[in-house]
């Protein structure tokens, strides 16, 4: 019915002849609003005032004609969706056609019948109807398609197949992709490849069960870069609640990540050093705490405060104390191994965690080598800067219940040090202090003793087994300590190495003993050689072999003379380096032998390698023989070893007549120990020598 929908339907019906329009009223009156006019001008001046959605007009008018009024209506803008009737009793055959293009929607012939016009007005409203319809739909969509082009988001439909139809500007912005790329595929051409099938397996399932999903997923952009999302999938049903499409709406969280992680980072994190700052240490030590605990392990804290750093930064320009800062913290960076955390807990100072101790003297050694970089001044504006240190030490589980009592305690040992007169170090705990105090003690005072020469040689004969004569002598070092007495090399030896100070001292040793089988008269005395022991680190030191050319030299020793001394474990540190060594002090003459031999797990592989002349039997092999028969099978298998390898085989520690016996008896050629003569000072070992063999 006419007006059903449409209210309220506004027509304007145009004819000069009253007859035409009391028709119109008498059919549509009731129906519609209607308004009637008898010629076109006042049609016009009405519809401009209050535009009708029908107008039925009558072609033939006084003045301006219906085709004259249907244009000028057509003029206006949003007529496109006006009806517009001509109603006319011209009778000419281009009449349809001049009326379609003056812009007409219909056309009728007079005589017009009520049913004829109710039937063409029922049809202009509804082709009004449905063009409103489409045209309403049509903005909706192009409305709908700018929002969607618009969106800071990207977004992607797909069809029930999952084939994109649709991919947004965003979309383009994000992927890299443009539409026409991404057309036809399935979404899968931008997976990154970071998730599991089961990821994916999961969200198709909460789509098919709750038709939707959402979450953070990393895909891949056009470039190759790999980015997270924020994805949220919906589907889309028709009436009859089937599944038509998929919308994948997304936002790329590259950037909120990197916040996130940069949040993340400057709450765990000194900017300065990019060293794990104080509340991350304490996160870090009581992790280590409780492993401590568990595994029953000590670990240590090291707290160090820069000495005077307030007063350098104030000379300094603006920024340089950060750079200052920054260079310590790189040296202190070079100390640290795999599992030690290093910190900047405050302005200048930084906290060292040692997870895991082997030793307690391991912080010590660990505090005196930060001294030692320390040595060396900071290059700062072209200056030279010396920063020293004070060191805070405290040992857990033992110095503290918690990461906090335990900072609280090594931030006061740290107060300790300062007060002691800086660059030092001071323990939490006095036990520890009193054990330190000792090494550091030793310690200089074994840096002293070099300068002092308080080192004396004392030798030991080695005694052939076929005449019971002396044929070569062992230089052992003495260190006559003022205070302490005769220390034993077992004591000062490892920290000589630690400390770096074996090396002049080896040179001392060997110069000395040199000197000594010089002196000796080798021919009156009917010896071979000196044998001389050498430490891994003295022979692994730059130089060493000058060291020894410059000494030999010095001495007037002739290389035939002299033998060197060195553990397994020393050989085996780095095989190819050795054998080198070994090759060029083999050209000169000089003899090698191999210390200390079975305690160090050689491998004969290796042992074939190295120019050997000499095999020392380890004394503990020794101690036992006459009782234990492993350690007579041992003997007896190292002696074989030599026989093929066609090395001289020295027994050390043999102290009594049954060692002796059997050591001859199973074929070892000379023989070390207390039961021919402890190490002598020279003046001794030389009345030795010349006592007539018992
Ligand atoms: P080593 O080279 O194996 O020296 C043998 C050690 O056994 C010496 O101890 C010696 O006094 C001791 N000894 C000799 N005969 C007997 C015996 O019958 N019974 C027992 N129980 N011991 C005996 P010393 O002099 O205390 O030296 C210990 C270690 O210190 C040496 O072991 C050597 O490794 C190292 N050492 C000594 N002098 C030097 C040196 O000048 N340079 C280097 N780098 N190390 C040295
Ligand atoms: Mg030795
Ligand atoms: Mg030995």
């Amino acid at each position: 019915m006419i007006g059903s929908s449409y209210t309220p339907l506004r027509i304007l019906a145009v004819d000069d002849d009253p007859v035409a329009l009391l028709l119109y009223r008498r059919v549509m009156e009731d129906l519609v609003e209607l308004e009637t006019f008898p010629d076109a001008e006042s049609a016009l001046e009405s519809f401009l005032k209050n535009p009708a959605q029908i107008i039925l007009l009558d072609w033939l008018l006084p003045g301006m004609d219906g085709l004259e009024l249907a244009k000028r209506i057509r003029q206006q803008p949003g007529t496109e969706d006006v009806q517009i009737l001509v109603v006319t009793g011209r009778e000419e055959s281009d009449s349809l056609k001049r009326a379609l293009e003056s812009g007409a929607n219909d056309y009728l012939e007079k005589p017009v019948s009520p049913e004829q016009l109710m039937t063409r007005v029922e049809i202009a409203r509804r082709n009004l109807e449905i063009r409103q319809e489409k045209r309403k739909s049509e903005s909706k969509g192009a409305l709908m398609l700018r929002v969607f082009d618009n969106s800071m988001h990207g977004i992607l439909i797909t069809d029930r197949d999952n084939r994109i139809i649709y991919t947004n500007r965003a979309f383009s912005r994000i992927t890299g992709y443009q539409a026409q790329e991404a057309l036809g595929q399935t979404p899968a051409f931008l997976s990154s490849g970071f998730h599991s099938e089961a990821f994916y397996e999961q969200l198709w399932e909460s789509i098919n069960k709750h038709g939707g999903w959402k979450g953070e997923i990393w895909n891949k952009r056009k470039n190759g870069d790999i980015y997270p999302e924020w994805l949220e999938i919906s589907t889309v049903l028709n009436e009859s609640r089937e599944l038509t499409h998929f919308i994948a709406h997304f936002s790329d969280i590259s950037q909120k990540k990197q916040n996130e992680e940069q949040l993340r980072y400057l709450a765990s994190y000194d900017t300065l050093t990019g060293l794990p700052n104080r509340n991350h240490f304490l996160e870090i030590l009581n992790r280590s705490l409780l492993r401590a605990r568990e595994m029953h392990h000590k670990g240590a804290i090291l707290f160090l405060d820069l000495d005077r750093f307030q007063v350098i930064n104030d000379t300094l320009s603006h920024g340089s104390g950060d750079l200052l800062l920054r260079l310590v913290s790189e040296r202190l960076k070079k100390m640290i191994g795999p599992t030690d955390t290093l910190s900047r807990t405050g302005g200048d100072e930084f906290a060292l965690l040692i997870d895991s101790l082997s030793s307690l003297d391991q912080p010590i050694q660990i505090v005196e080598a930060i001294m030692a970089q320390f040595n060396e001044p900071f290059h700062i504006e072209e200056q030279e800067i010396f920063v020293s240190a004070s060191t805070g030490i405290c040992i857990f589980p033992d110095d503290g219940e918690d990461p906090d009592a335990l900072l609280r305690n090594v931030d006061m040992a740290m107060y300790r040090a300062k007060e002691i007169g800086r660059n030092t170090y001071h323990f939490y705990s006095p036990e520890i202090n009193t054990r330190a105090f000792e090494h550091l003690a030793l310690e200089a005072s074994l840096r002293r003793a070099i300068e002092k020469d308080e080192f004396i040689l004392h030798f030991q004969p080695l005694i052939s087994t076929e005449d019971s004569r002396a044929v070569a002598t062992e230089a052992l070092i003495r260190w006559e300590h003022p205070e302490l007495g005769m220390v034993s090399p077992a004591r000062f030896i490892p920290m000589a190495e630690e400390t770096g100070l074996i090396v002049p001292m080896g040179q001392m040793v060997m110069e000395k003993a040199c000197r000594a089988f010089v002196d000796l008269g080798r021919e009156s005395e009917g010896l071979d050689y000196i044998s001389v022991n050498v430490s891994a680190r003295q022979f692994f030191q730059e130089g060493f072999l000058e060291m020894v050319d410059a000494t030999l030299e010095k001495t007037s020793m002739n290389p035939r003379n002299l033998e060197l001394e060195l553990t397994e474990s020393a050989f085996i540190q780095d095989v190819d380096r050795t054998v080198e060594l070994l090759d060029q002090l083999r050209k000169r003459g000089v003899k090698l032998a191999i210390d200390d031999f079975g305690t160090g797990f050689s491998s004969l592989s290796y042992l074939k390698r190295f120019p050997l002349d000499t095999l020392k039997i380890d004394q503990s092999f020794i101690k036992d023989i006459h009782k234990n028969q492993d350690d007579l099978a041992i003997v007896r298998a190292i002696i074989a070893l030599a026989r093929v390898m066609k090395l001289r085989i020295v027994a050390e520690g043999v102290e009594t007549e049954e060692h002796a016996s059997i050591l001859r008896r199973e074929g070892c050629n000379i023989l070390q120990g207390y039961l021919y003569s402890r190490p002598l000072p020279l003046g001794e070992l030389q009345t030795f020598l010349t006592s007539p063999v018992l």
